[in-house]
């Protein structure tokens, strides 16, 4: 349909203006296609419609009748049993957390329908455990459980790249897409800060190798996490005067950041005094058992002492550790979980109407392999992918109906490349 289309049908109609071009984009209709005309020469493209569209249905929402924010807000209790569908263990920071969130949630919409009389505090969670304990997949599943926006940052890349600033307005443009472009929306998710412990000062931080201007970041995140209107750059990237941008205020957006604090356990042995030094003396106990009873007595002192400057560590008044997890939470962890490895390759056999099977010994070899990798539960897909290979290349050309097995020597087979032989299929 060429322009000149009339809408009201009293308007000129049929005939194709030359040189016709939206009256908001400017384009010519050879290049935007069809235009809707308007009295007095005044043309729109279909790129133009939408794009109103999409505005109309911003501010509709901006102005919703109901400003209510939530149906229902669910208690600590059932936000930490959703929790223990995805999370094994882990239960004194799933309980921790699921206190804050619940609060914070709960002065939130409070606070809105009480048009800010109530003032809201912010409890922004801090999150101390080793690599792979779950600290993600937490805030995760707390998204996910709440149903809120959810985005996730890394400490580090906003130490790396030059421009502070837009770095820490990108978290916030990661928001805003997992909302849809819908501000509210955005202004009430939340966003994961990982690798906090990283632009600590280098003073105390036994992890860091270099220093990367770390104060000057968490003076940026500072601003963030207390509450600033930024600027989002629709685009992300850099800034530039002609761009237009999306404002958000932080107020109201829960920030959790993690970090594993490599070191942290001796800065609360040493709190703690005496009492608590040689507890284990085995190094194995130590490395698991003994950081399992440490790292829950965490405060914000101990990460003043890591080395965060006690600003940003006031503005995340909540602390909780996780703990590492030993042999018996990775085996839960292969296995439990609602979307558990063992599951997901389970369904992908039975997707060729094959089943799968593990041993116990399977899965405890699995497990000490991770174990023995020390990257807790991270470790776990890459092993489960390696055993999992060969099989996987050979299961469309399996007999329909067949069973795989996998035991114990099949795992140390195809850790052990040398030794790998195929399972056999039995037919059903
Ligand atoms: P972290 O952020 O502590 O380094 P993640 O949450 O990213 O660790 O964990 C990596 C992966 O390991 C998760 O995606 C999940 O599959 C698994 N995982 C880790 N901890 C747990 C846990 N406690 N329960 C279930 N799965 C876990």
């Amino acid at each position: 349909m060429p322009a000149g289309n009339d809408l009201s049908g009293s308007r000129r109609s049929g005939t194709t203006k030359k040189n016709a071009h939206c009256s908001f984009c400017r384009k010519n209709y050879r290049d935007v296609g069809p235009l809707v005309e308007g009295p007095g020469d005044v043309y729109i493209c279909g790129d133009c419609i939408e794009l109103c569209q999409s505005i109309l249905e911003q501010e509709q929402r901006r102005r919703g009748p109901s400003k209510q924010l939530f149906n229902k807000i669910l208690t600590p209790r059932e936000i930490v049993s959703r929790m223990d569908e995805y999370v094994i263990g882990q239960d004194s920071a799933k309980k921790v957390l699921a206190v804050a969130v619940h609060n914070h949630y709960k002065r939130l919409s409070h606070g809105w329908e009480n048009d800010g009389e109530i003032e809201i505090d912010k409890s922004n969670v801090m999150l101390v455990g080793p690599t792979g304990s779950g600290k993600t997949l937490l805030a995760r599943t707390l998204a996910r459980t709440l149903n809120v926006p959810f985005a996730i940052g890394d400490a580090t890349t906003l130490t790396e790249a030059g421009y502070v600033g837009e770095d820490v307005e990108n978290l916030l443009l990661k928001l805003l897409h997992a909302a849809d472009f819908d501000v509210e929306a955005a202004q009430r998710g939340i966003i994961y800060i990982d690798e906090i412990d990283k632009i600590g000062k280098t003073s105390n931080n036994v992890s860091i190798t270099r220093d990367v201007s770390g104060e000057g970041v968490q003076q940026a995140m500072l601003k963030m996490l207390e509450g600033t209107v930024a600027n989002v750059p629709p685009q992300g990237g850099r800034k530039h005067p002609e761009q237009q941008y999306i404002q958000i205020d932080t107020t109201n957006i829960l920030f959790i950041c993690g970090g594993t604090f490599v070191g942290i356990d001796d800065i609360i042995r040493k709190r703690l005094g005496e009492r608590t030094i040689g507890f284990g003396s085995s190094e194995g106990f130590r490395e698991e058992g003994e950081m399992g009873e440490i790292l829950p007595q965490v405060i914000s002192d101990d990460i003043l002492e890591f080395g965060l400057i006690p600003e940003l560590v006031g503005r995340l008044p909540v602390t909780t550790a996780l703990a590492p997890l030993g042999m018996d939470g990775l085996m839960q962890v292969l296995s439990e979980p609602k979307n558990a490895l063992v599951r997901q390759f389970q369904t992908l056999f039975e997707m060729e109407s094959c089943e799968l099977k593990f041993t116990e010994g399977a899965l405890q070899s699995i497990a000490r392999t991770a174990l023995e990798k020390g990257t807790g539960a991270r470790g776990l897909r890459s092993i489960m992918e390696q055993v999992m290979l060969d099989i996987m290349y050979d299961l469309p050309d399996r007999a329909n109906g067949s069973t795989v097995l996998i035991d114990e020597n099949i795992v140390s087979s195809a850790i052990d490349p040398a030794s790998f032989q195929m399972p056999e299929s039995k037919s059903a």
